[in-house]
């Protein structure tokens, strides 16, 4: 049977934590109940430098059932690192990983078709919302926009599948080779291969407190997505010189016969505007530019992605 580790990153996530855990542990025990899962299976709550009482929430689980365990990273380093530092701790301490976020939006019923699917013989198994009727117009129409960016610029990701999903063993220690510091795991994954699936579910409101995703965080993991995995930018930018080349060839012909015809003092304004106008393309493409050779920047320096402060597991001895 397999054993099962549900990873869940937290930050700041005091108002839903009693609820998650509540919910989390009946699926776990229902799955045990029905020998779907080991009852070695667990529960791991990744702590991302929360400010409230979220650790201390995750202390007392764990005292009162092992089934909860916790890993705090040393500050907040964001989702996509959290999640990682608690897919690599359980890589070896599991057969199947899902990883899920704490308020309760993914649909915790969905685990266990998730492990069927598994037990069909896929090896990652992607949550797909079916409907994103509860999240806000605004939410829901730049998620459009990004996932119809994404794939126009060729880069192959799992339409409306954020980080709810299954990973068997051998496709967490395929994720864990892929040593890249800019972290946008819904990229990476269809390039990790095997046999997947999918399972659809309703996403839901959030339980209670606030989305740790405002808009500059969003935004930036979406530049983020884009610069990490394609560099079809960059090639714009070639192809918008390309066109203004030709822009300027043409103009050139007008200049000149405007120049033989006499005409030759008018034409301040639409040189000014000219001017700015490339300009403002050239900076730019510097800045589309600068935004890879930043990435190269931070690749190179192969920087931890974080550093682990405490852990509370099975059985621990080298608890802190
Ligand atoms: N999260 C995290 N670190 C952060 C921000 C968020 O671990 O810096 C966690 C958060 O606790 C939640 C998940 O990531 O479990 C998704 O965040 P949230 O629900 O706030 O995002 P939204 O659903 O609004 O996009
Ligand atoms: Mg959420």
């Amino acid at each position: 049977m397999v054993k099962l580790a549900i990873v869940v990153p937290c930050y700041n996530e005091e108002e839903v934590l009693n609820e998650t855990s509540k919910r989390l542990l009946s699926v776990i025990d229902k799955l045990v109940h029905n020998n779907k899962i080991s009852p070695e299976s667990y529960i791991l709550f990744v702590n991302d430098g929360s400010k409230d009482n979220t650790w201390m929430i995750i202390s007392e689980l764990h005292e009162l059932n092992d089934t909860f365990c916790g890993l705090s990273v040393s500050r907040n380093v964001g989702h996509q690192k959290a999640l990682l530092a608690g897919l690599e701790f359980v890589s070896d301490k599991c057969d199947v990983a899902i990883s899920i976020d704490a308020d309760l939006q993914d649909d915790v019923n969905a685990i266990e078709e998730m492990i069927d699917k598994h037990a069909q013989g896929n090896d990652i198994v992607y949550g797909v919302r079916s409907s994103r009727e509860k999240d806000s117009f605004f939410k829901k129409h730049t998620a459009l926009v990004f996932y119809k960016l994404m794939s126009a610029l060729g880069v192959e990701t799992v339409y409306n599948h954020a980080d709810f999903r299954l990973m068997s063993s051998r496709a967490l220690n395929a994720l864990l080779e892929y040593k890249e510091r800019n972290l946008f795991l819904r990229g990476i994954m269809p390039l990790i291969g095997y046999q997947t699936d999918k399972v659809y579910y309703k996403r839901d409101a959030r339980f209670a407190g606030t989305s740790k995703y405002p808009f500059n965080k969003m935004l930036s993991f979406a530049i983020n997505g884009i610069t990490s995995f394609s560099v079809k930018p960059l090639r714009i930018i070639s192809l918008v010189g390309v066109i203004s080349l030709i822009i300027s060839l043409i103009s050139l012909i007008y200049i000149l016969i405007s120049y033989f015809s006499g005409n030759i003092i008018q034409g301040w304004s639409s040189m000014m505007a000219s001017i700015w106008f490339i300009g403002s393309l050239i900076i730019i493409s510097l800045g589309v530019i600068g935004e890879y050779v930043g990435k190269i920047y931070i690749e190179v320096k192969e920087r931890p992605l974080f550093n682990i402060e405490k852990t509370l597991f099975k059985d621990d001895k080298t608890k802190l």
